[in-house]
């Protein structure tokens, strides 16, 4: 197969690539570097299997070439980066999505779309399956991603229903590992980078709040199943073992042996309270479920976090690439 990756400079989009190009397919990456790296892809620049063009979705793009899947993955994710970038993040749900359908429905494609735990908001249903509407505040601040990933999936199902078009929507639940943003602001990465810097873990609230923290090995997995051989419901991929944040710092300062100190911050608004995702349907349909536990998983992040020790990496906040990172990147 020949597909096309949005968000392929990301976390999740370049490991997908990875995973396509091992099973022997092509590859057209596009990204424009909002809250990804060029050094994601770097050592995909002798792969002859692997296209890569800048380019920002939320425009039109006419893709070269056959194509026979669009996956698209574009968005900021982190909540720090999609409250920093409301407009962007609400654009790429939304005409990026549209841009991206229509490029899968000018090639006959089969077409992906990367959606979130977060469709489920503040949840009422624990744990989530699929079935479940979610709890969303429409106006409140994580409303831009929340929304933004709602219309994409009625955008999707409209394509499917009116089109005709092969659609999959995914329903990804917090997933970590290398090549996460050092200071993306996510959970994982935060308390990684915290302890090995020496600096306090920020528990945000009184830490009782639950996630479900998938490895980015088995997500890329699921995701890749649910591609190949799913059908066009939502389905859940995450890892149900469900955590406090206070277990998780926990984990992270036995893990890392740091002396680093715990601190309490505010808990940001509407925070959900607890998250865990109901897995029976990817289990029944793709035999997919998650065999990185979460002890194993978060010490091969903190291995490659600590190859950034040192590195400006570990203090640069910025979601949005400087056109200096650029030209540095570029040079390099
Ligand atoms: P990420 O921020 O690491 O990657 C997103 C990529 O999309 C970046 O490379 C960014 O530059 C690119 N991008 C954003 N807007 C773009 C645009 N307009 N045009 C072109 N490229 C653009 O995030 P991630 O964790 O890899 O997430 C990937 C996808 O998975 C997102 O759609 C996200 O909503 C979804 N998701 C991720 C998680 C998670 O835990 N990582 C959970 C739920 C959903
Ligand atoms: N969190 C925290 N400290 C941090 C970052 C996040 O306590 O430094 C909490 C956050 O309030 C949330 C959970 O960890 O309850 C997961 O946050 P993250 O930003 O990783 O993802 P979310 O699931 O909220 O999208």
């Amino acid at each position: 197969m020949r597909v096309l990756i949005t968000g392929v400079a990301g976390f999740l989009g370049s490991h997908l690539t990875d995973l396509f190009l091992k099973e022997g397919h092509t590859v057209l990456g596009l990204d424009n570097f909002v809250t990804g790296h060029r050094d994601n892809i770097a050592h995909l620049a002798g792969d002859a299997r692997f296209e890569f063009v800048e380019h920002d979705i939320n425009r039109p793009y006419r893709a070269p070439g056959n194509l026979d899947g669009v996956l698209h993955l574009a968005s900021p994710a982190s909540p720090i980066d999609y409250l920093e970038l409301p407009i962007e993040t609400l654009q790429v749900g939304s005409f990026g999505t549209y841009h991206a359908l229509e490029i899968a429905r000018e090639h006959r494609a089969r077409f992906f779309i990367a959606s979130t735990s977060e469709v489920y908001g503040d949840p009422l249903v624990h744990p989530q399956r699929e079935e479940y509407w979610g709890n969303v505040n429409p106006v409140g601040p994580r409303s831009v991603y929340d929304e933004a990933k709602r219309f994409a999936e009625a955008m999707t199902m409209a394509y499917h229903t009116h089109h005709g078009l092969d659609t999959r929507i995914v329903r990804i639940f917090n997933t970590y590992g290398p090549r996460m943003r050092p200071r993306d602001g996510r959970v994982v990465s935060n308390f990684i980078v915290q302890a090995l810097m020496g600096e306090p873990l920020t528990i945000y609230g009184d830490g009782s709040q639950t996630r479900s923290f998938c490895y980015v090995s088995d997500e890329v997995d699921g995701i890749y199943r649910l591609f190949m051989r799913g059908d066009h419901n939502p389905t859940n991929i995450g890892n149900p073992v469900e955590y406090t944040v206070r277990q998780l710092a926990d984990l992270v300062v036995e893990l890392t042996g740091t002396t680093a100190a715990i601190v309490h911050e505010p808990l940001p608004v509407d925070d959900p309270k607890v998250r865990k995702p109901d897995i029976t349907r990817a289990r029944e349909t793709l035999g997919w479920e998650p065999v990185v536990q979460v002890r194993e998983g978060l010490a091969r992040t903190i291995d490659h976090f600590r190859t950034y020790v040192g590195s400006p990496l570990m203090n640069r906040r910025v979601a949005r690439q400087s056109p200096a990172d650029a030209a540095a990147a570029a040079g390099r």
